[in-house]
């Protein structure tokens, strides 16, 4: 039984098999085949969720040989994306036709489907999650049969399925929006955290981009902002926090140090509120901790599992070193995410049940409904999603 662990090691599966289909044609076979047996199958993008969305004993697909981009249109401001893509690949063949991606996490090293499939977001005001940005899928169904879908064809599979967390199928192909390219100028600098804290509104509305980190014990807060020019991009590129240079190139930083992580979103007026007492809690509870917190912003959207549906957010995480228990210090910051109306962070650690996921987000028996309408026999359910159903 071959091992799979995700990124930080902390999560693993030992799974009867890891395919690694190298065209379409082989995963149709393969998902009728496992449809014919009672399969379960689990697609896998780089494993860098934080949460046990991947596992499962039975089969896991990982879609790394199918990708690339297929087609970009720059007028309509679209391109089609093999969904095995890592974020890192595209930068280069979008920009060699003009366009970008609207905005990017913290790192590249995801793929786009895995992105997508868990509402991973950067920060920004005005910019929302990379979810919000598909605009069409290609799916591989339970059984081998092919499904595109986008707001004209099959609408509801569409909506449902811009967040899906693998539990639709498996997607090869993305639509995704993107944009003219642009260069972005990034700036960092140290500032009292009470202060940034006042000045929230202010700040999160001065540039495009802006987040904070604060390291426990510490009274500052290191900010960063990025900003669209004009200006020429300056190579080599400089260290995180100087960068000028094309949106992809800045947008990406290196996080090497493994860590595991939650992350709530809550309402974007709550936000520094929620972080002061997760402050305090910090202070008295868990004074030796000695990972950063970070706030950063998402604009509302649509999309029926978005954290940010329907309103605007502030998101923070919570970080721990991977060879430290996280529970208690990660249970004590949900109990503060709660009070404030949190949605979690679907690739991250939470400790959320049905009814409560059900709570936070009002689309969620539709989503349910949708999911089971098009894997009827939960073949794409695995523990960590079955233990949802209502
Ligand atoms: C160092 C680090 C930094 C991060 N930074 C950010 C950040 O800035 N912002 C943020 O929001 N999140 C961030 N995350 C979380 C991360 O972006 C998400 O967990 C994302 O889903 C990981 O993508 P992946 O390709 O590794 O997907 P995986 O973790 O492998 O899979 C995620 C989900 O996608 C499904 N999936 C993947 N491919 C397919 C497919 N082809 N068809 C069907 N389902 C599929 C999987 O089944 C699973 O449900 C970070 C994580 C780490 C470890």
């Amino acid at each position: 039984m071959p091992l799979w662990k995700n990124w930080s090691g902390r999560i693993s599966a030992h799974a009867r098999r890891i395919a690694t289909p190298s065209h379409e044609k082989d995963l149709r076979a393969l998902l009728a085949e496992s449809e014919a047996s009672g399969s379960k199958v689990r697609a896998v993008g780089t494993g860098h969720s934080h949460s046990a969305l991947v596992p499962t004993d039975d089969i896991i697909v990982d879609l790394k040989a199918l990708s690339g981009v297929v087609d970009i249109d720059p007028y309509r401001r679209w391109a089609r994306i093999r969904a095995g893509s890592p974020i890192s690949g595209l930068g280069k063949p979008l920009r060699e036709a003009g366009v970008a991606l609207l905005n990017q996490g913290d790192i590249d090293r995801q793929t786009i489907s895995g992105a997508t499939a868990t509402g991973t977001h950067g920060t920004g005001r005005r910019l929302q999650n990379l979810s919000a940005a598909v605009q069409g899928m290609r799916i591989v169904l339970h059984d081998g049969q092919i499904v595109e879908c986008d707001a004209q064809r099959e609408p509801e599979l569409f909506e449902a399925s811009r967040l899906h967390l693998g539990a639709f199928g498996i997607v090869t192909e993305i639509t995704v929006a993107v944009r003219p390219a642009y260069r972005l100028q990034e700036k960092l600098w140290l500032e009292s955290l009470d202060d940034v804290l006042d000045r929230s509104e202010t700040l999160t509305q001065a540039t495009r981009h802006f987040e904070f980190f604060w390291m426990p014990g510490s009274s500052r807060a290191a900010c960063k902002s990025l900003e669209e020019t004009q200006l020429a991009a300056v190579y080599p590129l400089a260290s995180e926090g100087n960068r000028l240079a094309w949106s992809d190139e800045v947008l990406a930083n290196d996080r090497p140090e493994q860590h595991t992580e939650m992350e709530y979103s809550v309402p974007i007026d709550k936000g520094p509120e929620c972080f002061r007492a997760l402050r305090r809690l910090i202070r008295e509870s868990f004074p030796g901790l000695q990972w950063p917190l970070e706030y950063r912003t998402l604009a509302a959207d649509n999309v029926w599992l978005s954290t940010a549906y329907d309103q605007p957010c502030a998101t923070i995480s919570v970080h721990q070193g991977i060879d430290s228990d996280e529970e208690p210090v990660f249970r004590a910051c949900e109990e503060i995410f709660r009070e404030y109306g949190g949605r979690p962070h679907w690739g991250k650690v939470h400790f959320q049940d049905a009814e409560e996921l059900a709570a936070a987000h009002p689309r969620w028996a539709d989503w349910w409904r949708v999911r089971d309408r098009w894997d009827p026999n939960g073949r794409f359910l695995n523990d960590h999603l079955a233990a949802w159903r209502r």
